[in-house]
């Protein structure tokens, strides 16, 4: 099963003679024991089963199991949300009076969640901006470091992040790089081949692909060496009896640890119907991110054709800043999300968007559908200007999410539009 194509369907559930073929839902919080002495060496770890649906149950494991197959991972957590992986990813390895350093292009909700929410947790996130030297982003590290963050393709700015040179970074101070891998999927990139030592997911986009379900995934390549500077994974838990996590589970340490400490505690959990459908989504991922890479190119090479249009991102469009990471990164594609300026600034901007018919209007991205968002007014309203600077996103940035329609239908409508904001006079 060396194919991405193949293990999206076939990894995960394998069911046994007689048993259902499709993964079937466990809507069970509980499970049935024989003896009170087994259900003792459950919670001490010593066999394996489910013990509460908070913590574990076989309809997710089963979908934790294919996903830590998709990204080449030795194991993986789902979480209710893709704020919850992000949150858990850091959290897990890092607490008050710690620190960590993180890439600033990045999506919106991540800042709030780091630089707010985080920072009330005594955390403090420390951004790599633009410009910077060498020598100012060592400086940002001190032994109270714990990781580098990062996101393949930055939502929605479309920066793309160079895995090698940050995983080359976080490995020089001694921590390891966590790469949100969103936008790219395993389709299209698999951090861990480029260094990267955890990935996380908000699921909700191209995983589900259909805009029917919020949920989250942090997956390990077991490749990151746990020392004494992560007494929280080599030490005794005393909240779980002295259990030593690198001891008891070696290179599945890390999701383990955040499974039977931070899920038992904070309780992101996924509802096993969301996972059922989460599979589903994942049988086709391949098939749906290759037809919503190609329809975005051909979207973004239209648009960077039309004199209404001011400016294109996408990082497979020749000449875009992004191009050279893309071409090393992104071969297979660049997922289906491209971001424009319309000629006329805000206002044109607003009409465009009101004139589109196939297209629609939703705070969401990356599902089957053709969907638009202004981020400035919506997903990224809650930053300042320098922040949204930093963070590759102008006032008239429109963000364009090419679904899996025929790309001449997706054209015409955007043609359309376009021809109705230059007869309002707004371009
Ligand atoms: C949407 C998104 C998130 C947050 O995920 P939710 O599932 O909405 O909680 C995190 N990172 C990226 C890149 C996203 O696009």
């Amino acid at each position: 099963m060396s194919h991405i194509e193949t293990k999206c369907v076939q990894e995960g559930y394998k069911p046994e003679n007689g048993q259902p073929r499709v993964l079937p839902i466990y809507q069970s919080t509980t499970y049935k024991y024989d003896s009170s002495s087994h259900v003792g060496d459950l919670f001490d770890l010593k066999v394996p089963g489910h013990m509460y649906t908070r913590i574990s149950n076989p309809t997710t494991a089963c979908v934790e199991e294919k996903i830590a197959a998709l990204e080449g991972g030795v194991d993986a957590i789902c979480t209710s949300s893709g704020q919850a992986a992000s949150f858990m990813s850091v959290f897990n390895i890092t607490g008050a009076g710690q620190n960590f350093v993180c890439s600033s292009a990045i999506y919106g909700g991540t800042v709030n969640l780091f630089n707010v929410t985080m920072k009330r947790m005594g955390i403090e996130v420390r951004f790599i901006v633009d410009g910077m030297s060498p020598g100012e982003i060592d400086a940002l590290f001190d032994e109270n470091t714990r990781l580098v963050f990062g996101e393949t393709i930055a939502n929605p700015a479309l920066k793309v992040l160079d895995i090698e040179a940050y995983a080359d970074l976080a490995h020089r101070h001694g921590v390891p790089l966590i790469v949100d891998n969103t936008f790219a999927t395993p389709v299209l990139c698999r951090p861990f081949e480029y260094g990267a030592d955890i990935v996380i997911h908000s699921t909700t986009k191209y995983m589900n692909g259909h805009a029917s379900v919020v949920g989250g995934a942090v997956i390990d390549s077991g490749n990151f060496q746990w020392t004494d500077k992560y007494p929280e994974l080599t030490t005794p838990d005393e909240s779980y009896h002295g259990l030593v996590y690198t001891e008891q589970f070696g290179k599945k340490a890390y999701i383990e640890k955040a499974r039977v400490q931070i899920m038992r505690d904070l309780g992101m959990t996924p509802a096993p119907i969301s996972m059922f459908m989460l599979n589903e989504g994942l049988e086709s991922l391949a098939l749906r991110v290759d037809r919503h890479s190609q329809n975005a190119l051909a979207v973004a090479e239209y648009l960077a054709g039309d004199k209404r249009v001011s400016w294109v991102n996408y990082p497979l469009l020749k000449g875009d800043t992004e191009y050279e990471k893309a071409k090393k990164y992104l071969k297979r594609g660049a997922s289906g999300v491209v971001s424009f300026g319309v000629k006329g600034g805000r206002a044109a901007a607003m009409k465009f968007m009101d004139s589109l018919r196939l297209a629609n209007i939703v705070v969401h991205v990356a599902d089957a559908r053709t969907c638009v968002l202004h981020p400035a007014s919506t997903t990224h309203r809650q930053l300042t200007d320098e922040q949204l600077a930093a963070g590759g996103i102008s006032p008239d940035l429109v963000r364009m999410s090419i679904g899996i329609e025929n790309v001449e239908d997706i054209i015409a409508d955007i043609d359309q539009a376009l021809r109705r904001a230059e007869e309002a006079q707004c371009l």
